[in-house]
């Protein structure tokens, strides 16, 4: 029984053997009922009791301690303690009525107080009791008090010691109005743990249990919600996190080996004329040594009777634009066409005219196909693609609608790939009938290890690791509003030595009509701090046309200064452009911070990044701010992107197709259990391709259900 309202994601848990038992409803568990069941099906997506023996916790407390009364200070994060209230008294009326109780053990005495539920805590605690009380210290009043603890009778206390880190579970704000909090869930966990002994079936094969000295996945699934001590926690949480990693690679690896057997690719034999002539005649410059052993590695891909599936990984103004040129030229002297897709209309022209500029003179048919494309035109390039008169066809997203028909399409190449979807990748990639044509994605976004080996895990990944020579580093800078006029100070000095500028505003509300507003704020306050200096704006909501006449004019070194939105984030080339200033930057996530600092330093000058920030700043908008001042390494920042961020928010993730719904697994913190949970995958799969031994076939087993709960990965590369 699989839910099918669930986001087609990886759905951890529903990949073992469909057993009965964790499939009822939820609201047959002792202490549920259909009115809880409703609420932990609205707020928690939890219908059934494997969901709930899934819903794991965030954290972990020891409750195995009970301190004294006479250790506890305000900075303890936690208490536990155990005594009698000795006396309670109610103050104030109204809003501003709370209750406050002293509570003592034999070494002293420490205040409870309570702001809400006044009423019911005063007619439902008693005095002269034995209480178990857990909360957090802090001062009130001048004394230490614990505010709202949890307070449980000694003789009723579900938490027995010795033992016992108690979980904690995320609840939304509508449970815990219906007093149906972390703890609640806690003890649905215990009651659940007592059913499912001897229920829950093994999905990883007695061999990889025995060698990897896993725990039974019974156990880890009882064991994570009541370990008794910090090694069984430790033990319990390995089992679900290798098991998770591990069925997410070997899904992903064997997509990959069916697909590398499935599908024959092109062979492009030859290096031929078109590669030569411009190897020999129209390169501008060396190419580097990074970018030299990505095309060997891409002719090697396509030299093989196998589908290219690589992913080209480049800081910005590593030069990836070549590569993609020079790839296409090998299937062009191979007879083939090819497609190079941008995520936007300024993007793709840029590509297009800068590619036209490259290939100079050679006897080349290179065509620009965007939405703002003329019908007339259009049709012009339909037949040249007919004809084959067009061998390289650039373009947006408008490549890949339906009505763009190759005569022999054999190379796509997808620049700043995080911007399309699965969906569309898919698309584009079914255009030849039989044979696919070789795919070559190129991201400027570095993506961390751990993500690249789940997320782009089936694709061969290159990596262009050296920038062009004589690239000064940019140097960045982060300062508060207060010394604006210093900044423009240099920023005069800077237009007056001939550089140009950009002023990148972020967009800040939900709303696009007081982004623009803040954009027009920001350009009418420049102009007037600027005044004889040509200023061009461009925003996303602008005709493309008046947007590309404002991007030439700034291109052509006829403005000075550009004011824009993110629109300018992403490939745009400008080497005379060497200052770039980011306002509210503190409102940026890493990776679109350095994918805007990598628009400078393109050019032989000294480039600068210029974040600008209010002073009220959380933590992590300073640890962003300081990562891009401390480190211009595309790898390290994202990394720490991650670490800040959680692995789902990541840009791209979201379409990549592949959830993040990862339930237990950290992709920031877990990156050896991913590397053993990738080689033991490969290993298995190196053997066993298909699953089918005998002690394959569980694996075999659960990798097919779980394709059957999502759309065919096979098409998705
Ligand atoms: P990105 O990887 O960000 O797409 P581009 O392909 O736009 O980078 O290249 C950035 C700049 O570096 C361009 O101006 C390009 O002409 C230049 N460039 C590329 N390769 C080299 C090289 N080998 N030597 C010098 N400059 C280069
Ligand atoms: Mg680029």
């Amino acid at each position: 029984m699989l839910i099918t309202d669930q986001k087609p994601v990886f759905i951890f848990g529903y990949i073992c053997d469909m057993s009965e038992f964790l499939d009822q409803d939820i609201k047959f568990l002792p202490g549920v009922g259909p009115k809880r069941a409703e609420i932990l099906f609205k707020e928690l997506q939890v219908r059934t009791f494997r969901d709930l023996i899934y819903y794991f916790p965030y954290k972990y407390i020891d409750r195995t301690k009970i301190y004294r009364i006479s250790e506890i200070h305000s900075q303890m994060p936690y208490v536990q303690i155990k005594g009698k209230i000795r006396n309670m008294e109610t103050a104030g009326t109204g809003p501003k009525e709370r209750l406050t109780a002293a509570f003592s053990d034999e070494t002293g005495t420490i205040e409870l107080v309570w702001f809400k539920a006044v009423k019911w805590q005063k007619e439902n605690l008693k005095t002269g009791r034995e209480y178990i009380v857990f909360g957090k210290p802090s001062v009130f009043g001048g004394k230490i008090s614990v505010i709202h603890p949890e307070m449980e009778l000694a003789e009723e206390q579900i938490l027995k010691p010795p033992g016992l880190f108690q979980g904690f579970y995320i609840t939304s704000g509508n449970m815990k109005n219906a007093y149906f909090n972390s703890k609640a869930i806690h003890k649905l966990q215990l009651v659940l743990g007592n059913l499912v002994k001897g229920k829950i079936p093994e999905t990883l094969p007695e061999y990889l249990v025995k060698r990897l000295k896993l725990v039974s996945l019974e156990k880890a699934l009882i064991t994570i919600h009541q370990p008794g001590n910090s090694l069984e926690l430790k033990n319990a949480t390995f089992r679900l996190k290798f098991e998770e990693l591990f069925f997410i690679q070997l899904k992903i690896l064997s997509i990959k080996s069916n697909r590398d057997k499935k599908f024959r690719g092109f062979r492009f034999e030859k290096v031929g004329f078109n590669f030569n002539t411009f190897y020999h005649q129209y390169l501008p410059f060396p190419l580097t040594g990074a970018q030299m052993k990505v095309i060997k590695e891409i002719r090697r891909d396509v030299n093989r009777n196998v589908q290219m599936n690589r992913l080209l990984q480049g800081d910005v103004g590593s030069g990836k634009t070549l590569v993609a040129l020079m790839s296409m030229l090998i299937a062009v002297d191979n007879g083939f066409q090819c497609a190079l897709m941008a995520p936007t209309e300024i993007l793709a022209q840029q590509h297009f005219n800068s590619i036209k500029k490259l290939v100079g003179g050679m006897q080349l048919g290179i065509s620009l196909l965007t939405g703002s494309t003329r019908k007339k035109d259009r049709q012009i390039i339909s037949e040249g693609l007919e004809s084959g008169s067009i061998q390289i066809l650039i373009g947006t997203h408008a490549l890949i609608e339906d009505n763009v028909v190759f005569s022999k399409l054999g190379l796509v190449v997808i620049d700043e790939q995080h911007r399309f979807g699965v969906a569309q990748r898919a698309k584009l990639w079914q255009k030849n009938d039989s044979v696919p044509p070789h795919i070559l994605v190129m991201t400027a976004t570095p993506i961390p290890r751990t993500l690249a080996m789940t997320v782009y895990g089936d694709l061969d990944v290159s990596v262009i690791d050296e920038l062009p020579p004589g690239r000064k580093p940019v140097q960045t800078m982060h300062y508060f509003e207060n010394r604006r006029q210093q900044v423009y100070n240099f920023l005069r000095q800077q237009i007056e030595k001939g550089t140009q500028i950009y002023i990148v505003y972020p967009l800040i509300s939900e709303s696009e009509a007081l982004d623009l507003k803040n954009l027009e704020d920001g350009y009418r306050h420049i102009t007037e701090a600027f005044p004889d200096v040509k200023v061009s704006m461009v925003h996303g909501k602008m005709k493309p046309a008046i947007k590309d006449s404002a991007m030439q004019a700034f291109k052509n070194g006829d403005t000075k200064i550009m004011v824009a939105t993110t629109v300018i984030e992403v490939g745009v080339d400008v080497p005379n452009a060497s200052v770039m200033v980011i306002e509210s930057a503190e409102r940026f996530g890493l990776s679109q911070l350095h994918q805007l600092r990598g628009r400078v330093g393109r050019g032989a000058e000294q480039s600068y990044c210029i974040l600008m920030s209010s002073y009220k700043i959380g933590t992590e908008s300073r640890k962003r701010l300081e990562t891009m001042v401390r480190t211009n390494d595309g790898f390290e920042i994202a990394e720490m992107d991650m670490k800040l961020r959680g692995p789902g928010d990541i840009e791209g993730t979201a379409q990549s197709g592949i959830g993040f719904d990862l339930k237990i697994a950290n992709l920031g913190k877990d990156g050896e259990i991913l590397q053993l949970a990738r080689n033991v995958a490969t290993d298995i799969l190196e053997n066993d391709p298909l699953l089918q031994s005998d002690e394959n076939r569980l694996l075999q087993k659960s990798l097919s259900i779980m394709k059957s709960t999502e759309y065919d990965w096979s098409s998705i590369s």
